[in-house]
């Protein structure tokens, strides 16, 4: 039994379709793939009317969270995707990323750097907008030379030149949001250090209280020693510890199921959820 818990499609910022995702996942070996875009749903049908025999679809989500002023992210499954609430604080997150994606467009073109809303849109299409778009656009126009590089000071990572903040969730209350609606909860990535918040274990703990059901221990931004230390937190606090590939297509290197979360650990995490099933592929 191999489950991957955090994939992403073109229905946020990665680079496969969602049915493209459930191709790959198979392809992979897996038997579970959760597709946990950013802020939106919008993949879910596409992936399921895709999925292969034998893999199953665990519908979920990455919700945008800040914390103290850190980015948190917070991935949700199998809650119910028409809650009310729910949907409404995703559709305000998803309009701010709107706004401030054209706002550091607005920014980069002040920097001097030929970057347009127009190929920053169009490499978004449909989906909801990040970063990572902006940071194409600004390698195709030759302003740097991989779209790693926006995310240092000097572009659009987190204080840089030309990055600008949007609305993002407490992430408490993200967790009692997907819980109101029936899913369960696994903080992403908490330990991420390279790129993100290495965020402490009391805060964590904290989070816990709240009613969060796991820990991403599995990621591969996380290196062995934040792993072993995540576990131990992980059942200090009773939670569920959790793994995941994180995979946006060629922005990651094609590397769905590269992480998975243990067999049991998976059964214990589904088994708390009561807003909507699994979709197994026939
Ligand atoms: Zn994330
Ligand atoms: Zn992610």
């Amino acid at each position: 039994m191999r489950a991957d818990m955090h994939s992403h499609s073109t229905a946020s910022d990665g680079t496969s379709s969602p049915a493209e995702v459930m191709r790959r996942a198979s392809a992979a070996g897996l038997d579970a793939i959760a597709l946990t875009d950013h802020d939106t749903v919008a993949g879910h049908r596409a992936a399921a009317e895709a999925l292969p025999p034998g893999l199953t679809l665990v519908p979920g989500m990455e919700l945008s969270c800040r914390l103290d002023g850190h980015s948190v992210h917070l991935l949700g499954y199998l809650f119910d995707p028409a809650d009310a609430e729910l949907a409404a604080e995703c559709a305000r997150i998803r309009e701010s990323r709107l706004h401030r994606a054209r706002a550091m467009v607005d920014r980069l073109a002040e920097l001097g750097a030929p970057v347009t809303w127009e190929q920053v849109s169009a490499l978004a299409g449909d989906g909801v907008v990040g970063r990572p778009h902006i940071a194409r656009a600004m390698a195709d126009a030759g302003v740097i030379s991989s779209p790693d590089e926006a995310f240092g000071p000097d572009w659009i990572g987190t204080g840089g030149r030309a990055h600008v903040t949007r609305y993002a969730l407490d992430p408490a209350r993200a967790i009692g949001l997907i819980s109101a609606a029936g899913g369960v909860t696994v903080l992403a990535h908490p330990r991420a250090g390279a790129r993100g918040w290495m965020m402490p274990d009391d805060a964590i703990a904290d989070l816990a209280a709240a009613g969060l059901h796991g820990i991403e221990v599995w990621h591969p931004d996380q290196g062995r020693e934040q792993r072993a230390l995540l576990t131990a937190l992980a059942t200090e606090l009773g939670l569920v510890a959790s793994g995941g590939s994180d995979d946006h297509g060629v922005l990651t290197g094609y590397r769905i199921g590269c992480e998975t979360i243990a067999p049991e650990a998976y059964q214990r995490l589904l088994s708390q959820a009561t807003g909507a099933a699994p979709v197994a592929g026939r």
